[in-house]
């Protein structure tokens, strides 16, 4: 396995720890985040496009194209916490990266050239996501969920949103 990183490290046997809380975090924010892909898509009726994402404080997503009305926005929280409380079980696959082509993934544009095989996520049976990001089990860990608001950006618009049991 390689790990990118930033700064200076000695060449040799090195070893890592995770950060469980912080990790675990990640990986709700994260599949709340595939989750929402779909949940949007339900919601406007059209397909969404992602443009990118951050998982820290405060956590994003960024789409393409223009903004959803209001009510749309919270018709696809509503979904979203329905579909977390369901406990929807998330599943794998890796697939010929020729497939995904067929796959009208939210995140299409942005998959490498240069992949020969693709991992593939899947909520539930939504859409297939090509992903190589760490993920909860079931959707019931993510515990709920709640968009804080939304901005226009350059090309699309940004939903600030985070994740937890208090909030849901
Ligand atoms: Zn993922």
């Amino acid at each position: 396995m390689i790990h990118y990183g930033k700064g200076f490290v000695e060449p040799g046997k090195a070893s890592f720890q995770i950060d469980w809380e912080s990790r675990y975090l990640y990986m709700k924010r994260h599949t709340a985040a595939h989750l929402l892909d779909h949940c949007l898509a339900e919601a406007t009726g059209a397909k969404t496009v992602t443009l990118g994402s951050w998982l820290g404080d405060p956590a994003y997503l960024d789409y393409a194209g223009s903004m959803p009305l209001e009510s749309q926005i919270r018709a696809a929280e509503r979904l979203e916490n329905e579909y977390i409380q369901e406990g929807l079980p998330v599943s794998f696959s890796v697939v010929p990266a020729s497939d995904a082509v067929r796959l009208d993934a939210p995140n299409e544009e942005r998959l490498p050239k240069s992949a020969k095989e693709l991992r593939l996520v899947r909520v539930g049976d939504f859409e297939w996501i090509p992903c190589g990001g760490t993920h909860v089990n079931s959707t019931k860990e993510i515990g709920g969920f709640r968009i804080k608001g939304v901005n226009p950006i350059e090309g699309g618009y940004r939903i600030y949103f985070d994740v937890g049991e208090a909030i849901g």
